[in-house]
């Protein structure tokens, strides 16, 4: 839990190969918006679509909050400072015209995917209109 391994956690890879595996296309470990400096996990351009998946010690997971004991007046404000970050960029992307999905890392990835498959369904029926390049 304590490496510091932002990318290709196993179940962001569980639900990439779901996500890969139904046809969806997307791009991984992106920044959507040049502005915010934050990558996503899982970025849908064209219907701008950003997905995290987030892992439940660094995000302050609440099913799974225990806060380290050991160098607690390192990792509290940290971990305090993540989650607060978390949220500036979800309103900062929001703010840009993206809908920003976070799943924590302890979800199924069954049921992440089919939340993600439904959000691409709601998105792609708002803004593809018939002439529009798939
Ligand atoms: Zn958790």
């Amino acid at each position: 839990m304590l490496g510091n391994k932002r990318r290709d956690t196993k179940p962001e890879l569980a639900i990439r190969r779901r996500l890969h595996r139904l046809g969806y296309r997307f791009r991984v470990d992106y920044a959507p918006e040049a502005a915010v400096r934050a990558r996503a996990d899982i970025v849908f351009t064209r219907r701008r679509v950003v997905i995290f998946v987030d892992g439940c010690f660094w995000h302050m997971c609440p099913a799974h909050t225990t806060l380290p004991k050991a160098n607690a007046d390192y990792w509290v404000p940290k971990l305090r400072a993540n989650a607060i970050r978390d949220r500036r960029v979800d309103t900062l992307l929001a703010t840009a015209g993206w809908r920003v999905l976070r799943f924590w890392e302890h979800e199924s990835p069954e049921e992440v995917v089919a939340a993600i498959a439904e959000a691409l369904a709601s998105e792609t029926r708002v803004k593809q209109g018939p002439t529009s390049p798939s």
